[in-house]
């Protein structure tokens, strides 16, 4: 993986396994996106306006910034790309704006 910085090694840290690997192969086939949030406590969930349910609290969702042309492919890519041969893709691939121009792309798995 490209060099990333502390704050996306430590979201990468916070994943699960099998998570960790949907992103290490999503951040290869597009390396320009940067890591903007991973696993969240409860409370820190609430903060940001999470759902109740959401897959960031198990580590299992990673949202993800950068050039729109990228999020927008990488989107199409994690639909597609498979870990393993009991992999079924993701739960949730989601193109999000929050306020502002700013968009980002939310994936679970
Ligand atoms: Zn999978
Ligand atoms: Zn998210």
């Amino acid at each position: 993986m490209p060099s990333r910085t502390y704050a996306e090694q430590k979201i990468l840290r916070g994943l699960t396994p099998h998570t960790l690997a949907h992103v290490s192969q999503l951040l290869e086939v597009a390396p320009l996106l940067r890591l903007s949030s991973g696993r969240r406590t409860a409370q820190r969930n609430r903060e940001v306006g999470g759902s109740p349910r959401s897959w960031h609290l198990r580590g299992r969702a990673v949202d993800l910034i950068g050039p729109e042309w990228d999020l927008t492919r990488a989107a199409g890519e994690a639909w597609a790309l498979r870990v393993g041969h009991h992999c079924t893709g993701p739960e949730e691939v989601l193109l999000e704006y929050l306020g502002g121009p700013r968009q980002h792309l939310h994936v679970a798995w």
